[in-house]
Order: structure tokens, then sequence, then C-alpha cells
């Protein structure tokens, strides 16, 4: 691990008793991890803690020798088991001093309410030398920035609206502007047909190295397998990856980037001659329609005129101002969970039944079964 030239990584320290015990789960891990990815900071860890405030002073000692940013939540209430301001004031050696700014803004708060602030809140006003302290604009608990020896550390509440409030608000342009961060630019290949593994064998060292400052990774999706290579550096760079990995990869690539299988099926079609589409499905309840009916109409492209639904096992004619048909019969799934399906297209063009299989089960497997009726008809048509 190289800050200088991978950037900057993030730990997460989630405070509470009750997410030890089982009792709260913690959400905000998912949050800030996957809002920290898509900054381009990762998170490394995510550690949960008792309300102790010892434990709680040595997570944050021992995140601080690893990593630029420790994020924390939980641990802001007024209560004495509140613990997270006295563990960071011990790790940085700092002394909690009333903030008076901060305690005029609580009791303003609980004086809109009609109350009086009850003296525990005046803990929640605390706040050590070197911390800014964030507003939360739905809660009585102010978070922290405390940007020290090289390290920030992020105190905020654990309530999950009022933490990501905060974050969006107060610290994610304190991050940008902190780390100076560079936006992630990502372009993806999309597949159909080839499994996970059978790709990234195919890839071979193409995913593990794909080039100075760039990253790759494969993803699972109903309408395929996609490979995505990001950078925080230039997006030009991600051109060769792209180009290896498509010319690898082969007929199982169906587009890249924003290209949808629906949109590029179409297009197809409309290379052959065909202008306009319907269809004809039997066992998918509809999801080929519903996946046509919500391509986008690329110029030039053949125009989906809609489809039916057929029940029994009678043939069925081309619908009427459409120059082709493309019929798709979804059997059940055997006792792998495997489900064949047989596609023919007639019309303008006629294809010979084209047979496949999917995998899965549920609003997925039809999905998957649809997809894979749109791949066959692309491959046919080169
Ligand atoms: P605290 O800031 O520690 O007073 O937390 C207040 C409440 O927020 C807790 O009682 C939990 O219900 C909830 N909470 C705390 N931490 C988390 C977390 N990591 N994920 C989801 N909910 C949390
Ligand atoms: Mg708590």
């Amino acid at each position: 691990m190289d800050p200088a030239r991978d950037g900057p990584s993030a730990e997460l320290l989630s405070i509470g008793s009750e997410l030890l015990a089982g009792e709260t789960v913690d959400t905000n891990a998912a949050h800030l991890g996957s809002s920290l990815a898509g900054l381009g900071i990762p998170l490394r860890s995510v550690r949960l803690l008792p309300d102790d405030r010892a434990a709680i002073a040595a997570a944050f000692a021992e995140a601080r020798t690893r990593v630029p940013l420790v994020v924390a939540t939980g641990g802001l209430g007024p209560t004495h088991d509140d613990l997270t301001r006295e563990g960071l004031a011990d790790t940085l050696g700092e002394e909690l001093r009333p903030d008076l700014e901060l305690e005029a803004v609580l009791r303003d708060r609980f004086a809109a309410y009609g109350g009086t602030m009850p003296e525990s809140n005046l803990r929640q006003a605390l706040r050590i030398p070197s911390a800014e302290a964030l507003p939360n604009p739905i809660g009585s608990a102010p978070g922290w920035w405390v940007d020290r020896d090289g390290c920030v550390a992020v105190l905020m509440p654990g309530v999950p609206s009022e933490m990501r409030r905060m974050w969006t608000e107060q610290v994610v342009p304190r991050l940008a502007d902190r780390f100076a961060l560079r936006p992630v630019r990502s372009r993806s290949v999309k597949t159909f047909g080839i499994g996970e593994s059978a790709l990234a064998e195919l890839l071979g060292g193409l995913l593990e190295s794909p080039g100075d400052g760039i990253e790759a990774g494969i993803y699972a999706h109903d309408d395929g397998v996609h490979l995505r290579f990001w950078t925080r550096g230039d997006a030009a760079i991600l051109d060769a990856p792209v180009a290896r990995a498509t010319a690898l990869i082969g007929e199982h690539v169906y587009g890249t980037d924003d290209d949808d299988l629906a949109d590029v099926t179409l297009a197809a079609l409309a290379r052959h001659r065909v202008r306009s589409l319907s269809s004809i499905e039997s066992g998918t309840d509809g999801t080929l329609l519903a996946i046509l009916a919500e391509a986008a109409r690329i110029e030039g492209s053949a125009r989906y005129v809609g489809g039916l639904l057929k029940e029994g096992g009678e043939t069925s004619a081309v619908a009427p101002g459409a120059d082709a048909t493309l019929h798709m019969d979804l059997g059940p799934s055997d006792e792998r969970g495997r489900s064949r399906i047989e596609v023919t297209l007639s019309g303008v063009i006629v294809l010979d039944p084209l047979q496949t299989r999917v995998h899965g089960s549920g609003a997925q497997r039809l999905r998957r079964a649809a997809f894979a009726a749109l791949d066959q008809v692309r491959r046919a048509l080169p």
C-alpha cells in the first residue's frame, strides 16, 4: 500500500455496545463504505467497538498509524456511555472544553421545541481545541472534524439519518478539499454468455495489472458479466485495457460503457433491414416485452412495436406492421436450476431456432432468460 501512488484509504470505527450485542445492525458501515468507494477513498476496515473509553482511544491510535482518514459513528449522545469524544481526546492528548457557541446552538434547539435543555446535553457542547464542530441540523449531537498530524478523524452521530446528512453536507466537501480528490473515471466492457471465473481466466494478467494507476473488477449482473476499469488519473489511459479486453474476450462482448443489450440487439436488427420488431414470448411473464419496451430509441435502430404473451403452445403469426418477430419460449427449470430457452426470428430475416440455457430462480431467472434471448439474436446477426 503506497498512499502516494494509490491515494488515501480510510478505516471506520462503528461505536456502540448495541452493535456488538447484535441489537443494531451496522448499516452506517454499508453506507459509508459505498460512498467512500465512490469518492475513491476505499474503506480498508470496519471495527465494531463497545462504549468503552479506553478501547475507543486505543482504536483511534491504531487506525491513525495506518490511514490518513479515520471515520467514527456513534457514541456522541448526551449520556455517560457516549464516550467517543473522550476516547479521541485521550488519543490526541487534548482536553475537552465547553464551546459556548455549541452550547448556545443546543439551548436554542431545545427552546425551539419549547423545552429547557437537560444538563446532561452539555456534554455535547464539549470540544477539543483541534476539533472543528460539524453542524447537525436534525439532531442534538454535533460532529467533529479533526485534522492533526497528517490524519483526519471524523466523528458523526450513530443515528443513520443524522449521520447521512452530516456526511453528505459537511464531510464529503471537506474530504474533496483536504485530499484533493480527483473524480474516479471508469469504463466498462459488457459481456454475455461467459461466467465470472471463465472471464477472469481469459483475461489473465490484464485483471491483476491492467496498467499504471488503473484498477479492474468483474461484476455479474442479469444482463451479463461486466468488466470495469477505473482510475483517478486521465480517462484516456483506460482505452488501452478496454481495447485489449475486448480483443481477448471476443464474441462474448456486446458493448461498452452505456451500451445495453436490448439497444445493441435492436441496432444489429436494423443493420439487417429490420426497422421494426415485435415479440411473442411464453414462460417469461412478459419480461422480454418489459425489457424491450424500456430500450432507448437509438437513431437508426429497429423500433420495438410491442409484444404478445403466448399462453398455450400455438404458433403465432408475425404481428402486423412489424418487419420481424422475435419468438421466445422459456421452459421450466430442471433439478439443477437450469432452464432451456428457444429463440426464433421470423419476418424480413429468418433465423434457425437458437437454443440456450440460464441459471437462477424467480425474477432473476426471467430477466436472465430475456437477456439470453436478445444475446442469441445479437450473436446471429454480425
Ligand atoms: P449514538 O450516536 O451512539 O447515541 O447512537 C444512537 C443510535 O443510532 C443507536 O441507538 C442506534 O440505534 C443507532 N446506531 C448507532 N450506530 C449505528 C450504526 N453503526 N449503524 C446503524 N445504526 C446505528
Ligand atoms: Mg451509543
